[in-house]
């Protein structure tokens, strides 16, 4: 019957319109049946509207001659996840495939495309810039076409809690993955690993500071994990949940701080016999932590922020703690850089050992049909999650 179909279904897919049918309901029935089959159609999970998800049916998007298209094989739900669809932080979208954190297997490739075929396995960074472009030419690709364009999963196209996603320029984004890695582990290291990192980068951590991460989320444990990988001696980290401070301390953090009794620089400057930190990550709070990052500082310190700020029109700089505007206090916030170097180098660290991500993978399900409770929990944020993985093969 189905074969039977198929001239018929041809002929909508091509007009788009179902009017050459004498019964409607049953050409679509089978009209989907056949367009899936031939992966023309795909369905995933979606912000329908601000506040609002659900699961659509889409067309499967198309492959350039640089491009790739891929079909997760795990997921991983983000804290942005959570700030796009009920903070509005992107702005509105209506009917937007959710998700930048994943691994994947790859479709299919343009004709372009030199070092990835069907069939790899593949890590996707949750940053996918245009490689030719002035910002990347310039040393910032994740700003690649604007301020934060990189960023193009579930912000500017489609994301990737989808039957398959679209990757741009697949030889300058994609990396295959380590030999033997685990899924989930590879879900880290589109985003969590990056970002984390990246923090202890903007901080300029070096052999023997003393750092204080303010925030140890998945993002803020990356940042804890980075900071020791490049040397600190003493690591002070802010938050209170309490398997977060256990997975901190895997990682490296020696003393901890609570942003909830008092100001964290009051305690920073207690625990540091009123000297202050060498330098600071911000992976956590408001538009206020900076407030508390500079006063918590030596003269000379960095600080190095990865955190997204959603609210408040300005970030305020306390004029006496940064030395009356002469302390020499360096203030950096970024956006993870994306792309296959990155990738290939992170995944190494990953795979070699010398980087254990998979503390992080607190909540892990098995089939798509969790994707809308794993969202659920990362908006709860319960005490015992860190990060919510899905596996769909
Ligand atoms: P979480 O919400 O899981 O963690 C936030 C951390 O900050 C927690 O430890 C929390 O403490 C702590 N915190 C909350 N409020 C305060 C406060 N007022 N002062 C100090 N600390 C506070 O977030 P994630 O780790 O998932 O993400 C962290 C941030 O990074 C998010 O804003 C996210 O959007 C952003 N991000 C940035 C990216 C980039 O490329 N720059 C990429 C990905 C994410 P507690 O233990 O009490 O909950
Ligand atoms: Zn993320």
């Amino acid at each position: 019957e189905i074969s039977a179909c198929l001239v018929g279904s041809e002929m909508c897919i091509r007009d788009r319109s179902y009017i050459h049918y004498d019964n409607i309901f049953t050409h679509r029935v089978y009209a989907q049946i056949i367009i899936r089959r031939n992966g023309l159609f795909m369905k995933g999970f979606a912000m329908l509207r601000i506040g609002e998800v659900g699961w659509i049916e889409k067309d499967r998007p198309v492959c350039g001659p640089n491009d790739a298209i891929c079909r997760p094989l795990a997921i991983a739900i983000c804290t942005s996840d959570v700030h796009t669809v009920w903070e509005g932080a992107v702005g509105e979208r209506h009917n937007m495939i959710l998700g930048h954190e994943g691994c994947a297997e790859v479709v299919e490739v343009g004709s372009e495309v030199k070092d990835f075929k069907p069939g790899d396995r593949v890590l996707v960074p949750a940053i996918t810039p245009n490689w030719s472009s002035l910002e990347a030419q310039a040393g910032y690709a994740m700003h690649s076409g604007g301020m934060l364009a990189g960023w193009k999963f579930s912000n500017i196209k489609d994301g990737v809690f989808s039957e398959f996603f679209h990757v741009n320029d697949a030889d300058g984004n994609l990396a295959l993955m380590p030999e033997g890695m685990d899924i989930v582990d590879a879900c880290m290291l589109s985003d969590m690993v990056p970002t984390g990192l990246h923090g202890a980068e903007l901080a300029d951590v070096q052999f023997g500071d003393t750092v204080l991460v303010i925030g140890i989320g998945p993002v803020g444990l990356m940042s804890v994990a980075g900071a020791n990988l490049r040397g600190a001696s003493r690591i002070i980290a802010v938050g209170t949940r309490p398997k977060c401070v256990e997975v901190a301390k895997l990682y490296g953090a020696s003393d901890f701080i609570s942003y909830k009794n008092g100001s964290i620089e009051k305690q920073a400057l207690e625990l540091t016999g009123g000297k202050g930190v060498d330098k600071v990550i911000i992976a956590g709070g408001t538009v206020d932590t900076f407030e508390s990052a500079v006063a918590s500082l030596k003269p000379g310190g960095k600080i190095g922020s990865v955190n997204y700020l959603g609210s408040g029109d300005y970030v305020k700089i306390p004029r006496v703690e940064w030395g009356v505007g002469m302390g020499h206090k360096q203030i950096q916030g970024g956006l993870m850089p994306g792309g296959r170097l990155r990738m290939e180098k992170l995944g190494s660290l990953v795979a070699s050992g010398r980087l254990d991500v998979s503390p992080m993978a607190t909540h892990v399900f098995d089939g798509w049909e969790h994707i809308p409770e794993a969202l659920q929990l990362m908006k709860d944020k319960p005490a015992e999650l860190i990060k919510p993985v899905v596996r769909l093969v």
